[in-house]
């Protein structure tokens, strides 16, 4: 007998397009997801500082992160099967925004969204920081300068006055696991994965999608294809010829992240993220290391690059962000030898995702994750269900959009704030 063909095929199996499989899987429908990489999670979600925060300047954003840090809080009641693998482990460690004096009114809008959705916060005076944080410079050194900049490492007039503190943040150990661990619980509700298996082709008939066609000249057919290509989303969308269709762009950008050796006091004391807009990066622990990536700031030009054929090896970037960590932490020892990582994020142009459908019947989107979606993942899959679930009750999403119901938050989310036509948000960076 032939094998059943799939509701759904999802282009990608990184923790976005496990987390679609597995809620559709939930749902009874038959899912294949198909990946050019030899296992799950291979792509940019390796490389993922996986950092769980709900400090976002959109109450959508804040909400949904929240309510994902209670799935992570229990990942594996969350996930539901056992893994030989073992489960990825979330560390609730807390995390400090930094703020320099007089810019107080920059976050307003930051705390007015934590009140809203209800995340715990404190604010913190640059005694409460000097004391959590042993060691740490106060000078400000902002607005960030590039190394070539006569001035770089050198203090600007003002210092660092306080920070927000959230107890309710943390980070998980192994993205990668975490994505194998999706995979599992999908596969044991019937979903199929395989893998080394790259889409040339995504197959439409007049305004339908029916299937994809795969590198080794097979065909697979399905009504249902789901875009969760990571840094090749626009590629896909160009293969479904859906790209120019859409008013969001989304664009690899080389991100590179460097570990060292975390000061003593840093670990002595458990403690967890910074984000540090004044310097430009944002550190968090990972065992006896700290790990220190880009803030994305001004100064900095996005590096745009092939998917495909982009430099792996660390450059000066590795080094600027070292550099700029040591400013705020002088304690920090400079390594000869670089390690880290170095990923790719999908960015859109407000550096917020399109969860939506699109005007090709049957193609959905789930791209433009832009460097901070790794956090939602556990509810993406739910989230994109919700519209696939919607367009099946022969409900439009464009016009009555679909939404999800956060329980542990209190609240349910209008779908919309992702559409591939919304408004263009304000949001300029990783912190969105
Ligand atoms: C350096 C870095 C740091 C980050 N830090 C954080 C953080 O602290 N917190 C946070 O929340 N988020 C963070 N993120 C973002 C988060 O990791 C991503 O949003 C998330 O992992 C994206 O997952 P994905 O499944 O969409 O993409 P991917 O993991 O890239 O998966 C896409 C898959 O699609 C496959 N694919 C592509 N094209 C084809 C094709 N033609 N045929 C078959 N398969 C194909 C690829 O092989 C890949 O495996 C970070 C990302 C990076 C790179």
């Amino acid at each position: 007998m032939a094998a059943r063909q799939p509701d759904a095929i999802i282009v990608g199996a990184g923790v976005i397009g496990c987390s679609i499989a597995w809620a559709l899987a939930r749902r009874g429908i038959k899912t294949l997801n198909l990946d050019a990489l030899p296992a799950a999670g291979y792509g940019s979600t390796s490389h993922s500082s996986a950092i769980i925060r709900p400090f976002y300047s959109h109450i959508t954003s804040c909400a949904l992160a929240h309510e994902a840090r209670f799935l992570w809080q229990r990942w594996p009641e969350t996930v539901g099967t056992e893994d030989e693998r073992g489960f990825a482990r979330y560390t609730e460690c807390g995390g400090l925004i930094l703020i320099r004096e007089g810019e107080e009114d920059a976050y307003s809008l930051n705390l007015s969204v934590l009140d809203e959705v209800g995340v715990d916060y404190e604010l913190f005076d640059s005694a409460q920081v000097a004391e959590l944080y042993p060691g740490t410079c106060l000078d400000a050194f902002g607005p960030p300068r590039p190394m070539a900049d006569e001035n770089f490492g050198q203090p600007s007039d003002g210092r660092i006055g306080g920070g927000i503190f959230l107890p309710q943040a943390g980070y998980v150990s192994d993205p990668q696991l975490a994505t194998h661990n999706l995979q599992v619980a999908a596969e044991a509700l019937g979903a199929e994965f395989r893998f080394s298996a790259r889409i040339v082709s995504i197959e439409r008939d007049g305004q339908a999608v029916h299937g994809v066609r795969l590198d080794n000249g097979e065909t697979l057919r399905a009504p249902i294809v789901v875009n969760a290509a990571g840094p090749h989303s626009r590629q896909i969308n160009e293969l479904a010829g859906v790209a120019d269709s859409l008013k969001i762009t989304t664009q690899p950008h080389r991100h590179e992240v460097a570990y060292v050796t975390a000061p003593a006091a840093y670990i002595d004391h458990g403690n967890g993220f910074v984000v540090d807009l004044d310097a430009g990066v944002y550190q968090r622990p990972d065992g006896k290391d700290l790990l220190i990536g880009s803030a994305d700031p001004d100064c900095d030009p996005p590096d745009i690059v092939d998917p495909d054929d982009y430099n792996s090896e660390f450059t000066e970037q590795w080094t600027l962000q070292v550099y700029r960590a040591a400013q705020r932490f002088p304690m920090l020892g400079i390594e000869n030898t670089a390690r880290g990582t170095v990923g790719l994020y999908d960015v859109s142009d407000d550096w917020i995702p399109m969860y939506d459908k699109t005007d090709l019947e049957g193609f959905y989107l789930a791209i433009g994750t832009s460097g901070n979606q790794f956090k939602n993942a556990p509810l993406v899959g739910d989230l994109l269900a919700e519209i696939i679930m919607a367009a099946a009750k022969g409900r439009d999403h464009d016009e009555t959009p679909a939404r999800l119901e956060l329980p542990h938050v209190g609240r349910s989310v209008d779908l919309s704030f992702y559409s591939r036509n919304r408004k263009l948000q304000k949001t300029r960076s990783v912190l969105a």
